[in-house]
């Protein structure tokens, strides 16, 4: 039996239902599903689609991340401290403006951050995600592409998110535009793995990244020019 498969990522309690392999599946064989049990999103594979080709697996990154290989490929360098890893500069802030300060998370830098980028035409969407208006207990992860959209988007979910599925949408999008991710850890590590298979993520990639760190979270923006 192949071992190397999502499923057995699955089986193995490895995955953290980030979405990528559903983004990168180019048989659209991949669902997320909620697990009941768990109250977690995992990945159902729909086996006539499937014709195992194997990407799902290796853009997973449930079962394996390597960091060393990742840092050099993506900054040509080990990072001086592994638990910060690569970075340009580290600052703390907050938003000026007071409904986006005290209505979003953490000072609502993050959506101050998308909305300038947009408004300044750095980026042309952002991957984030918001509640589903007609289950607000459902997060959707989407490509906010205006002000207001980004900031339906504000503030911290407390839930699982498979953030990486809004990926397919960069995939699909025109030639040259740009895009920001907004993520967690796991996101951002399925990202990167996404990145070493995909050349449409894999030249896009501009190399600043924002970093904010929210309690015990590390909340990642990458700009891509995708
Ligand atoms: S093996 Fe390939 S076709 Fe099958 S689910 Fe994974 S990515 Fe999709
Ligand atoms: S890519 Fe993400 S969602 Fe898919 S199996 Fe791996 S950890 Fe789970």
């Amino acid at each position: 039996m192949n071992d190397h498969t999502i499923s057995q990522v699955v089986k193995d309690n490895l995955c953290t239902g980030c979405g990528t392999c559903l983004a990168l599946c180019p048989n659209e064989a991949i669902e997320m599903v909620i697990d009941e049990k768990k109250g977690v999103y995992v990945p159902e594979l729909n086996e006539e689609k499937c014709n195992n080709c194997g990407i799902c697996y290796k853009v997973c990154p449930g079962h394996e991340v390597d960091f060393k290989e990742l840092n050099l490929e993506i900054f040509g360098k080990e990072p001086d401290d592994i638990l910060i890893g690569n970075y340009l500069n580290c600052y703390i802030g907050y938003s000026t403006d007071y409904d986006i300060r005290y209505n979003s998370s953490s000072g609502g830098l993050v959506t101050q951050l998308l909305i300038f980028a947009l408004e300044e035409g750095i980026i042309d969407g952002a991957l984030v995600t918001r509640m589903k208006k007609d289950n607000p207990l459902e997060p959707e992860p989407f490509i906010a592409r205006t002000r207001e959209e980004v900031i339906e988007a504000r503030g911290s979910k407390y839930c699982p998110v498979p953030a990486n599925v809004a990926l397919k949408e960069i995939l699909n999008s025109k030639e040259g535009e740009k895009f920001a991710v907004v993520g967690l850890p796991c996101h951002i590590h399925g990202l990167r793995k996404a990145q070493q298979v995909n050349e449409k993520l894999k030249e896009g990639v501009d190399n600043r990244v924002i970093s904010h760190r929210n309690h015990h979270r590390t909340c990642h923006i990458r700009i891509y020019n995708v």
